[in-house]
């Protein structure tokens, strides 16, 4: 068990952890399984006293899984996880291009809950009672030695101290604004529909994107033999239904699916933003926190993972030389490049799967076609399966 953090103003002696995590979701867990297998005083805080409901990530890409591979869990992610070998672009029926993963790795599927469990478990075998729940952090002090963390508790704040703190806590970022961080907004934003259902489209292991005239309609394997639908829409419903989303797919592309088994349905915004900086002091920001990239190609989750990769190797060499100040500089330099990079990605993504008609769609279908074709083909794959995040 961790040592107890001190009543703020208590006067005792705070105990000083290697590195206070804010945010459990499956950014701040990879990166504490990550610093804990290396034997470091890692505390997890997370407001949640349980775990979310709403799956959100499905696609771990095989950078993503090489994260999850150095946190423990690649096995058993394998294991449970639908592989998708093979993506197919259709429009109005006609095949524009297909693409094959194999040769450059495949991309799994699993829900984000289900990868988030297996990382909790995990870190609680490597460095058991680390992540504490229904802690919500409200203030930070860099002290220039060591960060000061504080929350309340039972009414009362209570501070710990640590030598670094990573603010991995999400999109909406307390971290970020308390550091005074700028989140500026990036190319790319629509609103969307999904829902996960039973797959009775025969292809268990392909990815389906329907560039179709009125938006795309993208489909993707889950495991358990289902599948997820995403639709673009003109505006998001304030309620999304299954019958909504199964409407809007047989509409557009001619497919049917089981209404009655269909779960999950939700609306989303899908929006861009970037951290003007992703560390200051002692303090760095990872994940969401640092970086919001559109769903639409699937990116968010395995570049916060990698940007644990990068924090788990950098915060090691800078806790092994003595704790430095400014151990961060790399980092914020290589993985904000990376973030801009996904976000260019999924613009491009989000303006491919636009509603488009006559010269456009025209236009569209040919570069879609190209892109579909050697050389360009495998320069898609290696896009597909995020080989440069
Ligand atoms: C519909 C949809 C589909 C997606 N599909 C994919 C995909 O296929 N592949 C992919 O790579 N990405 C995908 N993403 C993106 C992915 O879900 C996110 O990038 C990922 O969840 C980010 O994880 P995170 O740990 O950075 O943040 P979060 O998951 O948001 O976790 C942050 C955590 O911090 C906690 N917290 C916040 N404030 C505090 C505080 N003050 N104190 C303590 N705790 C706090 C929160 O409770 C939360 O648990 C998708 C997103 C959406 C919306």
């Amino acid at each position: 068990m961790p040592p107890a953090d001190a009543p703020a103003g208590s006067g005792a002696r705070m105990p000083r952890h290697d590195v206070v995590i804010v945010g459990a979701g499956a950014v701040g867990l990879v990166l504490a399984c990550l610093l804990a297998r290396r034997g470091l005083d890692v505390v997890v805080l997370e407001r949640r006293t349980e775990r979310g409901t709403h799956s959100r990530a499905i696609g771990i890409h095989p950078p993503g899984l090489r994260a999850l591979a150095a946190a423990g869990i690649e096995q058993e992610v394998r294991r449970r996880a639908a592989e998708i070998q093979a993506g197919r672009v259709t429009c109005e029926g006609r095949v524009l291009g297909s693409l094959v993963f194999t040769r450059v790795g495949t991309v799994l599927s699993l829900p984000q809950l289900e990868t988030e469990a297996l990382l909790e478990r995990r870190l609680e075998v490597l460095r058991p009672g680390a992540l504490r729940r229904g802690v919500e952090v409200q203030a930070l002090q860099d002290r220039g030695t060591h960060v000061e963390v504080t929350w309340s508790s039972a009414g009362a704040p209570v501070t710990a101290a640590a030598s670094y703190v990573v603010g991995a806590d999400g999109m909406r970022s307390g971290i970020r604004t308390l550091l005074g961080i700028e989140w500026a907004p990036q190319r790319g934003r629509a609103q969307y529909v999904m829902c996960d259902t039973r797959d009775d489209t025969g292809e268990p292991a392909t990815a389906l994107l329907h560039f179709e005239p009125a938006g795309v309609v993208e489909s993707f394997p889950l495991p358990g033999a289902r599948r997820r639908w995403v639709a673009l829409v003109q505006r998001a419903p304030a309620t999304a239904t299954a019958e909504h989303m199964a409407a809007i797919v047989a509409a557009r592309t001619g497919a049917r699916f089981d209404v009655s088994a269909a779960s999950g349905a939700s609306a989303f915004e899908a929006r861009q933003h970037l951290a003007g900086r992703m560390a200051q002091g002692r303090v760095a920001l990872a994940g969401d926190a640092a970086h919001e990239i559109s769903p639409i190609g699937g990116q968010g989750m395995n570049l916060g993972w990698l940007d644990a990769m990068r924090l788990d190797h950098d915060l090691a060499a800078a806790l092994g030389a003595g704790a430095p100040y400014e151990a961060f500089a790399t980092y914020d330099r290589v993985r904000r490049a990376a973030a801009a990079r996904a976000a260019r990605q999924a613009a491009f993504n989000m303006t491919m799967g636009a509603p488009a008609t006559g010269v456009r769609l025209r236009l569209r279908n040919a570069a879609v076609r190209l892109l579909a074709l050697p050389p360009a083909r495998a320069m898609l794959a290696r896009a597909f399966t995020m080989r440069w995040l």
